[in-house]
Order: C-alpha cells, then sequence, then structure tokens
C-alpha cells in the first residue's frame, strides 16, 4: 500500500513538474528573450477572458513551451504565455517587459502580484497610438513574493514573440546596441541607394534605376516590420501599419525580381521566360490588391510569404541560369542570392530554437540581405567594367580592317579629318596612295587565298615601312594610304621610296614563289591646302600618274 502511495505521490510529482515550471528568479533572469521559461495555452478550443486563463495557469492547464521563443504561423489561433515570477528579497524589483516584434495586432498583459494586485496593460497594431514605442513596452515593479506575468497575443500575421525581461541598464544597453546596428545598417543602404541612382542618372543604364528601386522597397520594408517606419515615420497611418508588411513583401520580391531579369540579361536572351516571371509577379501584385480591398490581411500574408520562398528559390535559379548561359558576373549575383537565403535560413532557424538566440543569429536575415545589397553593387561595376571592355573592343573592331589589321577607310577618314583640324606643324605633313599594280591577274594566277596573303603581307610591310607617328589605312580592295604628320621633304621621300621597295622585295610561299609584287605610289605635299580632301585627291593623281608612267613608281605633287 504504502509503495503504491510512493508511486502515485512520484507519479503526481512527475506530472506536476511537467505541467508546471519553476518560478523563475527574478535575479536569475536572462539577457536573451524568454523561451523555455513560457507556459502556455492555445485559444485553439475557445477563447478565453484574461480571468478564466488566470484560472487555467493556476489549475494547471499550461503546458511548457519548449524550446526557441514562442512562434506559430500565419492566423495561428491566439496564445496565452504566462511565467511565474520570483522576487525572493526583501524589496521591489523594477522590471521591462518588451515585446521585441512590432507586428502583432492585440497584445494584452496582466501582472498578478504576490499581495493579490493586478495590472493590465494592452497594445498592438489595432490599438491608436499603439506606435509611440517601437515595441509594445511595459514597466513593471515585482513586490516582493510570487507573482504571474499573463500575456495574451492575437493577430494574423506570423507570431514571433521574442519577449525581453530585464533591467531597465539591461533594457538601454540593448537598444543602443540596436539603435547602433540599425545606423549602420541604413546608412549603408541609403548611401548604395543615392550612389547607383546617381550612376544612372549620369549613365543611363536601367540596370542602376532596378536596384535603387530594389534596394529602396528593401529599405521601406525593413523599416516596415522591424517597427521603425510605425515608431518613426507612418505612426498616424493606423491601416497601413497593419497592411505594410505583406504589400512591402510582395513589393520587394517583384522588384528583385525585375532587377535580376535585366542585370542578368534574361529579358534578352530569354524574353518568354522574362515576361511569365513578371506575370505571375504582377499576378501576386494583385491579388495583394484583391485582398487588401477584402480586407482578408491572412490571404495576403500567405501570398506575400510564399511569394518570398519563391523568390529567395527564384534568384539563385535565374543566377545558375545566366552563368550557363556564359554571363561570368553571374558568379557574384548567385553568391548574392545564396547570401540572402543562408541568412533567411539562420533567422527561422533560431526563431525555431535550433540555433542559440542572440542579434546575429535572429538578424541573420538582415546581415544576409544587406551582404547581398553590396555584391550585387560589386557585380553591378564588373558589369559595367565588362561593358565598357566591349565597347571598346566593339569600337576597335568597327575602325579595322579585318584581313590586313590596318586602320578601314572610315577609321582612316576620320583620322586624316581630326589631325587636319589641328594646328598645324612648321614643318610638312604628307599624304601617300598605294595602289597594288595587276594585282587581278594575282588573283586570277594563284587564287583569292594568294591575293589575301598578299595584300596582309603588303600592309606588314608599308607598317614596317613607316614611323610611329605615321597612320596607314586600307583604303579600298588593293589600295593603301598613308599619312605623315610633321616630317621633313627629305623624310617623306625617304618612307615613300622604303615603301615602294620593301614591296618589291616581298617574297610568298609556293606555289607563288615565283611571284613579284610592286606598287605605284602617289605623294601629296600639304603646302596650304585649303580642304583635307583636296590631298586625298592630288595624292590619289600621283598615283594614277605613276600608275600610267609603267607602274613601281613615285610620283610626288
Ligand atoms: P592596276 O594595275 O590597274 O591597279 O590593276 P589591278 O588589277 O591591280 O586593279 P583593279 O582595280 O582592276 O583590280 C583590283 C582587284 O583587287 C580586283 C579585286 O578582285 C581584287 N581585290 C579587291 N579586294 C580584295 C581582297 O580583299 N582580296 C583579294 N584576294 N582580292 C581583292
Ligand atoms: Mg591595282
Ligand atoms: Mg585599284
Amino acid at each position: 500500500m504504502k509503495a503504491r502511495q510512493g508511486i502515485v505521490f512520484i507519479l503526481l510529482l512527475l506530472c506536476s513538474v511537467l505541467a508546471k515550471a519553476q518560478p523563475v528568479r527574478v535575479s536569475d533572469l536572462p539577457l536573451s528573450p524568454l523561451a523555455t521559461e513560457w507556459m502556455q495555452l492555445s485559444e485553439r478550443h475557445g477563447s478565453y477572458t484574461t480571468a478564466m486563463a488566470y484560472q487555467a495557469f493556476k489549475d494547471r492547464n499550461f503546458s511548457p513551451h519548449g524550446k526557441g521563443i514562442p512562434s506559430l504561423g500565419i492566423g495561428a489561433p491566439p496564445i496565452w504565455l504566462a511565467l511565474e515570477l520570483l522576487n525572493d528579497s526583501d524589496s521591489e524589483r523594477e522590471l521591462i517587459f518588451e515585446l521585441a516584434n512590432g507586428w502583432q495586432d492585440d497584445i494584452r498583459l496582466s501582472h498578478f502580484a504576490a499581495d493579490g494586485s493586478e495590472a493590465h496593460w494592452s497594445g498592438g497594431d489595432i490599438h491608436k497610438n499603439a506606435a509611440d514605442n517601437r515595441f509594445f513596452r511595459v514597466n513593471l515593479s515585482i513586490k516582493p513574493g510570487v507573482s504571474v506575468l499573463l500575456l495574451r497575443v492575437e493577430g494574423p500575421d506570423p507570431r514571433v514573440l521574442p519577449v525581453y525581461l530585464t533591467s531597465r541598464e539591461n533594457t538601454a544597453k540593448r537598444e543602443r546596441a540596436e539603435a547602433y546596428s540599425y545606423g549602420f545598417l541604413y546608412g549603408g543602404i541609403v548611401a548604395l541607394l543615392g550612389y547607383n541612382f546617381l550612376l544612372y542618372l549620369g549613365i543611363g543604364s536601367r540596370s542602376y534605376l532596378y536596384y535603387s528601386v530594389f534596394l529602396l522597397t528593401f529599405l521601406w520594408l525593413n523599416l516596415s516590420y522591424t517597427g521603425h517606419g510605425s515608431a518613426w515615420i507612418w505612426p498616424s497611418l493606423d491601416h497601413w501599419r497593419q497592411w505594410s508588411n505583406p504589400l512591402l513583401m510582395t513589393l520587394y520580391c517583384i522588384t528583385g525580381l525585375m532587377f535580376a531579369l535585366r542585370f542578368l540579361g534574361i529579358d534578352k536572351l530569354r524574353p518568354r521566360l522574362s515576361q511569365i516571371v513578371l506575370g505571375l509577379a504582377m499576378l501576386m501584385m494583385l491579388v495583394q490588391a484583391v485582398a487588401f480591398y477584402i480586407d482578408d490581411r491572412a490571404l495576403a500574408l500567405i501570398v506575400a510569404f510564399d511569394l518570398v520562398y519563391i523568390f529567395s528559390l527564384l534568384m539563385p535559379l535565374l543566377g545558375i541560369m545566366a552563368w550557363h548561359f556564359g554571363m561570368p558576373i553571374a558568379k557574384l549575383f548567385l553568391l548574392a542570392s545564396v547570401s540572402t537565403m543562408i541568412g533567411m535560413s539562420t533567422t527561422a532557424l533560431t526563431v525555431d530554437g535550433v540555433l542559440p538566440f542572440n542579434q546575429w543569429t535572429y538578424r541573420a536575415a538582415e546581415i544576409g540581405m544587406f551582404i547581398d545589397a553590396m555584391l550585387l553593387a560589386l557585380a553591378l561595376a564588373a558589369k559595367f567594367r565588362q561593358s565598357e571592355q566591349e565597347r571598346t573592343l566593339a569600337k576597335r573592331l568597327a575602325a579595322t580592317d579585318p584581313l590586313t589589321g590596318v586602320d578601314n577607310r572610315r577609321a582612316f577618314g576620320e583620322h586624316l579629318l581630326q589631325s587636319w583640324n589641328q594646328s598645324r606643324d612648321l614643318r610638312c605633313r604628307a599624304l601617300i596612295m598605294i595602289d597594288i599594280d595587276k594585282f587581278k591577274s594575282i588573283n586570277d594566277s594563284y587564287g583569292h587565298d594568294v591575293g589575301d596573303k598578299v595584300l596582309t603581307d603588303i600592309a606588314r610591310s608599308i607598317r614596317y615601312s613607316i614611323r610611329n607617328r605615321d597612320h596607314c589605312g586600307r583604303w579600298g580592295g588593293e589600295e593603301f594610304v598613308v599619312l605623315l604628320p610633321n616630317a621633313t621633304e627629305q623624310e617623306i621621300a625617304a618612307i615613300a621610296e622604303r615603301i615602294r621597295q620593301n614591296i618589291e622585295l616581298l617574297r610568298f610561299p609556293r606555289p607563288a614563289d615565283s611571284l613579284k609584287v610592286t606598287a605605284s605610289v602617289g605623294v601629296c605635299v600639304d603646302e596650304g591646302l585649303s580642304h583635307y580632301e583636296d590631298i586625298l585627291r592630288r595624292a590619289d593623281e600621283a598615283m594614277y600618274s605613276a600608275k600610267a608612267a609603267g607602274g613601281n613608281r613615285i610620283v610626288f605633287v
């Protein structure tokens, strides 16, 4: 009998240990948010008044909360959290209660003191002027003995409830650290935003505009869900306070996708895919507008969170796709979006109690997004450099004759015009026109390929014959031009002769090993010509005179 009584007693004791945590000493309160300390009761099976909930707590109908900070999904039923506090000193203790989450609709807190007195507070988004503080905050004075704190939270938003219960000094310390960190974050984002918007104004590339808009929505969203917006920027917008999170989350994803499609060039490479992605995003925005119109915030939140999940998977996928297309900066983009993914999962794991709670783990999503933003700025810069290189290359290619590598006619003409407009030297300038003699017969006898080889060798030989400051171009099929700025008449004559001679000395491999090439050379020395076309015309005439005289000679005018 005694043994049975003993077993029953132990079982009862076990049950009471399971059902009722020990009171928490006010001197032992953690600096991190309350987690295992909480007892909880959900209103899943009907609602309770505060008195009923308090009775239920005393009747041990609350169950231990378990690991991590209390976290329930979207649209969870109202929850009661209770905590027994023991002040074992003989003086009152001042504590600050803070629910460090700015988006809960309806918050009610009751304190049942050891002497039987009660105090009640309420807050949250639905209460008018709820926003004079960023978070719901109450000053408590805990009398000696055992008292009970009872918290009730209701609303459709995801219910993450980090509750701090610490001294005034610790609260101030935490507040200061948060203020600095947000100052740093917002400073960084605003600087990136402003700089990239200026780049857009200066360069006109739309990637910079989309990036600035993306950063702006990130900033706006962060201000919203951290409570800074309500406390600081839109304190009087009661309806907006409830709707800002889902709407800004949607906007954040859409601007992010628009930036990615533009930046990665997917809008040009895969316009259909790009249209589908943007179309779906716009559809989500439409659903949000409908949800807003019928005032269904749970719907808006589900759509917004689903969109965020899709977004954080889609961004790296778009990166991989662009990488696959051979875009080198896609790697940076990929790294950036993976950084946001890691940050978001770290925050989620912290809320679930898998990772230890601290400001780094809890706010990892913000850190990830910030690193993401910086890496994207780097990627934008890399893209700019790449397109500059491509532009330079394209310009060079457009100015070069592909066969011989010297300037083509257009580029040579531009160069001639440019140097013509520059102030004249004291010494002469001259233009040499070179036409290969009977070139057509080379093509006819040896074929076009040998003809090409001859042209290439001639161009090389001309370049070899002139000075560094002289400029050579291919004027037509087998005609070349050379501009000699700043030369004496002797130098001009020597260079022209060198050109003619070096062409004559060219030898070619079999089957053209017996081929000898000559050129007719016309030289016009500028002695006060009024128009740059005159020098071309006169050199051409001189060249024709040389040709008419039998070729392989130089005529000066
Ligand atoms: P002339 O002594 O009067 O200068 O006679 P020509 O045969 O050199 O001059 P013509 O202008 O009658 O012929 C030029 C030839 O050059 C005609 C064309 O087929 C050839 N040609 C033009 N461009 C190229 C080219 O890029 N490659 C090759 N292989 N031949 C070319
Ligand atoms: Mg010719
Ligand atoms: Mg010709």
